[in-house]
């Protein structure tokens, strides 16, 4: 579950989230979209503590969000979140990559974090890679790898911030359907994307964020099939 309520955030002088409440019920997935600036990755990296916000609250997986490192380490076991960039090591396998959070954060030995990552590869459809290094995968592999990483954590709330965007769009499909899996396996998700048919298709709740703020949000077909506000209608017209 992630409930965030109130949030403002500034960088500087700049107020970049303006009082932003949203939430996302446990097994639900929930879209955020809206143009470029409009706070979108920010909101996220609040959610598990990549950037601190000056007034409200978040909860997520049964963690309040505070600046204490500990808590914080707590609470990013129980919260994966996945970038454009994958950020894979470049001299570890993918195996070693999948492994190594499972073996020095929380301890697990060799044998079960090499199970759990033979699982987890499995889920996203990568089984024959998992000695390969991730200069010998495709971008949607390395992606893929990626997210089968943060779930070897075994995480309660997944966060995904454009996961696609880098892809060309045959190496997109492929990531987007490890999502849906995702989805209909009852993970929570809050995930920025551009794909504006994955979010009207698997996402519950669709949120339209404009200058800082939640402008727009509902059930997401309802909200794609009729947006209400002139920003967001502006927004379909010149995504697609
Ligand atoms: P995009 O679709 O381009 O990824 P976004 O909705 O994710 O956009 P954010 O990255 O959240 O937007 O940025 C929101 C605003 O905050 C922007 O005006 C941006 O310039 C500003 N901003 C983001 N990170 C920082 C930072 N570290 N320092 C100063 N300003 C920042
Ligand atoms: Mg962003």
């Amino acid at each position: 579950e992630v409930v965030i309520d109130q949030v403002h955030k500034s960088f500087g002088a700049v107020e970049v989230l303006k009082g932003v409440s949203l939430s996302v019920a446990p097994g639900e997935v929930t879209a955020l979209i809206g143009r470029s600036g409009s706070g979108k990755s920010t909101l996220l990296r609040c959610i598990n503590g990549l950037e601190q916000f000056q007034s409200g609250a978040i909860r997520v997986a049964g963690h309040d969000v505070t600046p204490d490192r500990a808590a914080l380490r707590k609470l990013r076991t129980d919260v994966g979140i996945v970038f454009q960039s994958y950020n894979l090591f470049p001299h570890l396998n993918v195996a070693e990559n999948i492994m190594l959070a499972p073996r020095r954060v929380k301890g697990v030995d060799k044998a079960t974090a090499r199970k759990k990552a033979e699982e987890v590869l499995a889920l996203v459809g990568l089984s024959e890679k998992i000695e390969a290094y991730p200069d010998q995968l495709s971008g949607g592999q390395q992606q893929r790898v990626a997210i089968a990483r943060s779930l070897a954590m075994q995480p309660k709330v997944m966060l995904f911030d454009e996961v696609t965007s880098a892809l060309d769009p045959e190496l997109t499909g492929e990531v987007l359907a490890v999502m849906e899996k995702l989805a209909r396996d009852g993970m929570t998700m809050l995930l920025v994307t551009h794909e504006m048919g994955f979010a009207r298709r698997v996402a519950n709740t669709t949120v339209f964020m404009h200058q800082g703020r939640i402008h727009e949000a509902g059930p997401s077909r309802d909200l794609f099939e009729n947006p209400k506000t002139p920003e967001m209608r502006q927004f379909l017209k010149a995504d697609v």
